[in-house]
Parts: C-alpha cells; sequence; structure tokens
C-alpha cells in the first residue's frame, strides 16, 4: 500500500471508532473491535490517541456479565465546540453548542429590518465573541462557526444567492464574516440546517427518509433522503412557498401569481386580515382566533387546508417516514395542530396513510442555530 493510502486510511478508521463511541458511549473497547473488525491492538492504539488528544475518555463503569470486567469509554462533550448562528428578519441567534450537541450558551439580539448586510454581520461578530469569552471558552476550542439563513443559497461557496427576507442579493457571508471573526465559516440554508438538528438530536433522529416543513414569515422544507440532505441541482430542493396552488390566485413577491406563501406566509396573513380588521402583528392575528372572531377563524381554516395538502403532496414525492412541522406559526399558534392533522386525513393518500408520523418539532426556537452549529462540526472537524 502507498504511504498515503495508509495515512487515509489510518485516518478514517479513527474517525469510525470515534464516531461508534460517541454514538453508542459507554463502549468498551473490545465491542469497538467487534462492531468495526479491527484487532483489539489497534482499536487500543486509536482509543490512546483519542485519549491524548481529548476526545475520549474512560467513565467510571465497567462492562456488566460474566467475564473479566473492561473498562467503558464515552466522548468528551468540552474537546471542542462551534458557533451556531441564525439570521432572521427581526433577529439574530447564536448559541455555543460542544461536541455532543449541547448548547452550552445562548443569546438572541434584535435585528432591525432597514440594518444594512454589515451592520448585520458586525452585530453578529460583536456578540459570538462576547458570547466565548463570557462563558471562558478559549478561541482554540472553537473550530468554526456555522450560519443557517433563509433564501436560495449557494452552501458550497458560502454565498447567499438571494434572501427575500433579508433582503441580501449575492453577498459571501461566509468569507466576510471570517474576515470579521477569525473563525471558519459555513453557511447553508435554514432550513437544512433545522433538519440535521431534527435528524441528529431530534423527532427524526437517525431516520434516512424525513422532510421539515417550516411556517411563518418564510414558507419552506428540507429533505433528508436515503439519510443525506436532498439539495437537489442548486440546492433549492423543498422551496415549497413557490408551488403554484392557484394560477388566478394572488401576486407573489418572487414575480408569479398564486405561489403557496402568498396564502399561509405570516405577511399573507397579515395583509388579509387588514382587509377586515387594523391589526399590526402576526400575534392580532391569532389572538383575533383565539377570541373566536369569524373572520380569523375563516383564514386560520384556509391555512390549515393548504397546509394539509402541502404535506400531502410532499408525501406523495418523496415518501418519507416522518414530517416534522415546525415554524413561528405553528408555535405561536399550537391549536393549529389538530385541524391539520384532521385535514391529513383526509387529504393524504390512502397507501400512504398507515405508516406516515406527522410530528411537531420540539426544538422549538433553537433548531437552526443547533443545526448549523452540527453541520459546521461535521464539515471541519479534521481528526489528525
Ligand atoms: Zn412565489
Amino acid at each position: 500500500m502507498e504511504k498515503q493510502d495508509q495515512l487515509l486510511m489510518k485516518k478514517q478508521n479513527k474517525n469510525l471508532v470515534l464516531e461508534i463511541i460517541k454514538n453508542q458511549s459507554p463502549i468498551s473497547r473490545m465491542e469497538i473491535a467487534k462492531v468495526t473488525g479491527m484487532s483489539p491492538t489497534s482499536i487500543t492504539r486509536i482509543v490512546n490517541e483519542l485519549h491524548l488528544q481529548g476526545f475520549v475518555r474512560e467513565t467510571e463503569l465497567v462492562t456488566s456479565g460474566v467475564g473479566r470486567k473492561a473498562v467503558l469509554l464515552d466522548v468528551c462533550g468540552d474537546v471542542l465546540y462551534t458557533v451556531g448562528v441564525e439570521i432572521d428578519k427581526l433577529i439574530i441567534k447564536i448559541g455555543i453548542v460542544n461536541y455532543v450537541g449541547e448548547i452550552v450558551a445562548w443569546k438572541g439580539i434584535p435585528r432591525d429590518v432597514s440594518e444594512s448586510y454589515y451592520e448585520t454581520l458586525e452585530k453578529v461578530n460583536v456578540n459570538v465573541k462576547e458570547l466565548i469569552s463570557k462563558n471562558c471558552i478559549l478561541n482554540k476550542r472553537i473550530i468554526g462557526i456555522g450560519v443557517g439563513i433563509p433564501g436560495s443559497i449557494d452552501y458550497k461557496n458560502g454565498v447567499v444567492k438571494v434572501s427575500d427576507q433579508l433582503k441580501w442579493k449575492n453577498v459571501n457571508i461566509a468569507k466576510d464574516l471570517k474576515q470579521l471573526t477569525a473563525f471558519d465559516v459555513m453557511i447553508d440554508n435554514e432550513l437544512k440546517m433545522k433538519i440535521v438538528a431534527e435528524n441528529s438530536k431530534g423527532i427524526a433522529k437517525d431516520s434516512q427518509n424525513a422532510v421539515l416543513v417550516g411556517i411563518g414569515s418564510g414558507i419552506g422544507s428540507a429533505i433528508i433522503l436515503n439519510g443525506e440532505i436532498y439539495r437537489g441541482d442548486s440546492n433549492n430542493a423543498g422551496e415549497i412557498g413557490h408551488t403554484v396552488i392557484d394560477p388566478t390566485g394572488n401576486v407573489c413577491n418572487c414575480g408569479k401569481i398564486g405561489c403557496l406563501a402568498t396564502y399561509i406566509s405570516e405577511g399573507a396573513l397579515i395583509d388579509d386580515s387588514r382587509k377586515v380588521k387594523e391589526i399590526d402583528t402576526i400575534d392580532d392575528v391569532f389572538d383575533s382566533y383565539r377570541n373566536g372572531e369569524s373572520w380569523a377563524i375563516n383564514i386560520m381554516d384556509r391555512t390549515s387546508t393548504y397546509i394539509a395538502l402541502a404535506i400531502s403532496n410532499i408525501l406523495c414525492l418523496y415518501n418519507p417516514e416522518v414530517i416534522i412541522l415546525s415554524g413561528n406559526t405553528i408555535e405561536k399558534l399550537p391549536e393549529i395542530k389538530e385541524p391539520i392533522k384532521q385535514k391529513c386525513e383526509l387529504y393524504i393518500w390512502e397507501p400512504l396513510k398507515e405508516r406516515i408520523k406527522i410530528a411537531f418539532s420540539q426544538l422549538g426556537d433553537r433548531g437552526v442555530v443547533l443545526g448549523a452549529a452540527i453541520q459546521a462540526q461535521n464539515l471541519m472537524l479534521d481528526l489528525e
């Protein structure tokens, strides 16, 4: 074997052992040897290396059952961290996430819609640094920043191609934020980051086929297909907000007529409500619904119908095991869950009905930050 290949294989084996300890801990060296098919000597050597690098520790637990007792291994959560960032229209959220996917520090900062691109980036920079130093985390333990952003994202080059919500076009955040913070930066679409979080820590944990739908100021979805994020040709797979549901309907800000978003996004709900009553925010719409005002009941009834139709279409296209509903509308108006479920009963095609699990995100408003941080770890962790 060539020297180069030998090094690569060594690295792959080390990654594999670390993955197994991370996912199956507490686990003994013997069990790792059994799972990987590697020799006990190799496992001992790799575990020693990982221990020296701070990734792995021996627990106080030992194997149960007959035979010689063996010490069980675990990973060290504080060996490294990544910073997850979500940039939304009205808020920036920042979380520091450790190696085992726990959010150890958190901060939300209001964002003004009139804020420029550079003002927002500077805000991210200042607050990331402040959060790190406040929590006494060494800079060298932070391996990078992951950012989740609404819109069409060129994740390979770190460029936001277009974000209607942030009013950004062709900006290279990965480069600009790296320049400010001095950390490596990766960016991706926010819902794709959210489903990464659900897939590693949430309802779709380890699911091979799952879809997450986001319903709030924007409408979209993200898809895990055969265990991988499904991106399509230009990372826009899942943009259901711009599927047309009525060619004679409302004009969308994308220039088309009758997009789904023009019926169920927060902005659309507010616009329709204003035809009846003077209201300021989406909370006013939901309050009116709770007060039993018939116009608000009508609008939300139509909304739950369109959500159920979108779910039914997604199921026909991808046949996932689980579909997760998330976003501001679901979080602020949990009463809408029941009507959505009832309408799904009406609209979902029979052969798909039996096995599908319709679930609601439990990660709340932290999903994007957590997912972006986990994805940054997946991409940036390079074991020597
Ligand atoms: Zn549209």
